[in-house]
Parts: C-alpha cells; structure tokens; sequence
C-alpha cells in the first residue's frame, strides 16, 4: 500500500495531462514567479505546483495548471516556490513547549510558528529533548490539532559519566534529573533502548563535554561504540556533539552519522585534509550551526576580533568539508539558541556555499540522510506537498531565505505571513 499510492498518483497526472481532465474535488494550485523544483536543476518562471490529497500531483506552466480548475492559495501566489525545508538541529526544551501534552493548540501552535513555521520548516529534527513531552507534541501535531513541522526527534541524549555540560546546568533540576549519564555499556543500552522503544528517531551522544576551568568530560570509547552498535541495528541515525577535534576523532570510532555542529574549541580548529577525508569515508554528515557560534560568543563577552576568528574558522571548516564532497545538513540550535531567526546562518554559509548548495542542505540532502528522497525534499509529482513561497529568489540574496511568505506541509499552510500595508 505504502508503494502503490505514488505509483497511483504518477498515473493519475499522467491522465491528467494528457485528458487535459479538471483537477479533482478539493485540489489547490500554488502559482510561482519562480519555481525551484531541486537545487540541482535550473528554476522555471511563471509555473505552478498542483496539490492534491497532500501530495504533489503535477507542476507545469501557470496557465496550463491553471485550466485544470483547481483552487488557489491566493494569498501564497506570486513568490518563489521551493521544497519544504528541514532544519537539522533544534530542541524542544523551552517552557513553552512543556507540558505538551494538555497545553491548550493555540499556544503550542504560535511556539511553533514563531520558532520553526514561519522560516518555511516542515521537518524538523531534535537533537535532544524530554522523549515524552516531544512525543506529545508530535501527536498533536501529527493529529492536525497543532500546526507544525513533522518531528524526527533523538530524545533523551547521552551524556559522559558526570559529564552534563556546564552551558547546560541552568535548565530545570527536574529535567537534568532526567538526563542519562551511563557509567557503563549496561546503564548505556538500557538507556539508549528506552529512548528508541519510546519512539525517539535516532541517538543522541555528547562525546566530550566542556565542565568549566578549561575540563572536559570523554564519554567511554566502548559505550559509544555499543550504542552506536544498536542504533544502527535498529536502522536509525546516531547524531554527535562534538566540541573539539577529540570529540570527532571519539565520533568516527564509534561510527557516528551525523556531526550536530562545526568546533571551536579551545585546541585546534582547522579541519585537516586527513581529518575531512575520514568523515567523508565514513559518511557522515555536518550540521554547521555557524550562527551559534558568535551568538555564544558574544554572550560569553568576547572581544569581537576573536569572535570573528572564532567563526570565521568554523566557516572555512564548513568550506573545506562541502568542497572535498561532504554531505552537509542546514540547522541552527534554536529552542537552545534564542535567536530564532536563521538570516545570519544563510549569510555565513553563503561564505563557504553557494546559493543552491543551501538549498539543498535544507531540502535534498536531509531528505536522503532520513533514506525519504522518495516522499520529499524536491517538488516533484507524487513527493508530500511540503512547499515554501519564498518574498524573493534565494540565488539573489541568501538572506531571501528567510523570508517566507506561506509554509504548506502536506498541502496544508502552517504559516502565513500577514498581509503586506499599502
Ligand atoms: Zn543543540
């Protein structure tokens, strides 16, 4: 069943366009001044995308889709059309988002417009989290009642023994309480099985972290290993905050996926050849998070010069990785990071990226890390009808990026920009 549908609707736009049939009952037409199928393919002007049952049944000329008759989005027509995008690296840790579970729809539905719908997010992954509030808010979402991105989540991470990172120890006792600190493989997997029978997407794992006065806590060689181990034999991703070189040599013994940050350590922070060849060998990918890092920066007071050294580093590692071929991931931290607005990000990674590399790491790229290449990330026939209307095109300005005038997952507006004056 779960092929058949796709296969189903693939034929039925081919019907349609050859029938030159009327869309059917309850079919929407968004119309594009730019139309942005896959960052690997060249845009189309004056197209349109046609939504049908959530799904993308056909793009083409505006007026050829058009004739088919279905209803506009009108207040979404007119921008520059792309695929939903999936931020890789958030947390659902704030207040707002607690007590999920009976939080009345409203207000979980603007904490989520503020943080993620209204920046074009349709897929979301967080990397650490209370696995049952997340849960929570997932159903709520998933049930329609909240307007918001589809959530991956890896839950509860893991953290070194005695190793809860200082940057960490003002969220509430009782969550800290929660946070699993195994001082051995046994205490690991009972932990790591908890969390992924609990219904988390991936494992989360703190490999080094930084305890104040220059200390780092390691989390044990052979506890990464053995979770690492049973996340893959469950076919899920295994996600690692790295924080220094160290903590990515511990990353690719271990056989993480997924790096959930660039480094500025204390020690080194240029990413050699040798080092990117290996996390390209292995297969892992980055989420830069480029904009965290002054925003931590500046909040630790210092002096702007080695702010912009700090960061600038962090972009040439950026740099380095995605020319040499690896596969990079767009997240920002919010819900940790209270800047939610990701403009700063596209700006900095437009130092080491172009245009249409962004876009694939907020849409393509995602899209096979999570093994969906074939329900989302490019607007194409049968793929979700996960889209954002962008005010202008991105390849002129990365900061276009951010400027969402209408979020639509499965077919459905999760946020819309409010009415321009005049
Ligand atoms: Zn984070």
């Amino acid at each position: 069943m779960r092929i058949a549908k796709p296969v189903f609707l693939a034929v039925a736009v081919v019907l349609l366009a050859a029938c030159g049939e009327r869309a059917p009952e309850g079919a929407t037409v968004i119309h594009a001044a730019r139309l942005y199928t896959a960052p690997d393919r060249p845009p189309v002007d004056d197209a349109a995308v046609l939504v049908v049952d959530g799904r993308i049944a056909a793009t083409g000329p505006s007026a050829e889709i058009a004739a088919r008759g279905a209803a506009t989005f009108a207040q979404c027509d007119g921008g520059t059309v792309v695929a939903g995008f999936q931020n890789s690296h958030v947390h659902f840790t704030e207040t707002r988002f607690a007590g999920a579970a009976s939080k009345p729809a409203e207000e979980l539905t603007a904490a989520l417009d503020d943080m993620l719908n209204r920046f074009g997010f349709t897929t979301v992954v967080d990397t650490g989290s209370d696995l049952e509030n997340t849960m929570a808010l997932r159903a709520r979402v998933d049930a329609g009642e909240v307007a918001g991105p589809r959530i991956l989540t890896a839950g509860l991470p893991l953290y070194p023994k005695d190793g809860i990172p200082i940057y960490l120890r003002d969220l509430p006792p009782d969550f800290l309480a929660k946070l699993p600190q195994p001082a051995t493989v046994e205490e690991a997997l009972a932990s790591v099985e908890a969390n992924l029978d609990g219904g988390a997407d991936a494992t989360k794992l703190f490999l080094m972290t930084p305890q104040g006065g220059g200390r780092y806590a390691f989390m044990q060689p052979d506890i990464a290993l053995a979770v690492a181990d049973e996340t893959h034999r469950r076919g899920l991703p295994v996600l690692a905050h790295p924080t220094d070189i160290e903590g990515i040599n511990l990353a690719i013994e271990a056989g993480v996926d997924v790096l959930v940050h660039t480094t500025i350590g204390e020690g080194k922070t240029i990413w050699e050849p040798a080092l990117v060849d290996q996390l390209i060998s292995q297969n892992m990918a980055v989420v830069p998070t480029l904009q965290l890092w002054p925003y931590e920066l500046k909040r630790a007071k210092l002096e702007p010069r080695i702010v912009d050294h700090a960061t600038g580093d962090a972009v040439e590692q950026l740099r380095v990785f995605a020319k040499a071929g690896g596969q990079v991931l767009f997240g920002t931290d919010v819900g940790y990071m209270s800047d939610y607005d990701p403009t700063e990000e596209y700006r900095l990674m437009a130092r080491a990226l172009s245009p249409m590399e962004i876009l694939a790491s907020l849409t393509t790229a995602p899209a096979a890390r999570w093994k969906e290449e074939a329900r989302r990330g490019r607007i194409d026939a049968g793929l979700d009808a996960d889209l954002v209307v962008l005010e202008a095109d991105p390849a002129a300005d990365v900061a276009n990026f951010a400027k969402v005038r209408c979020t639509i997952r499965g077919g459905r507006i999760i946020h819309e920009a409010p009415p321009h004056d005049g």
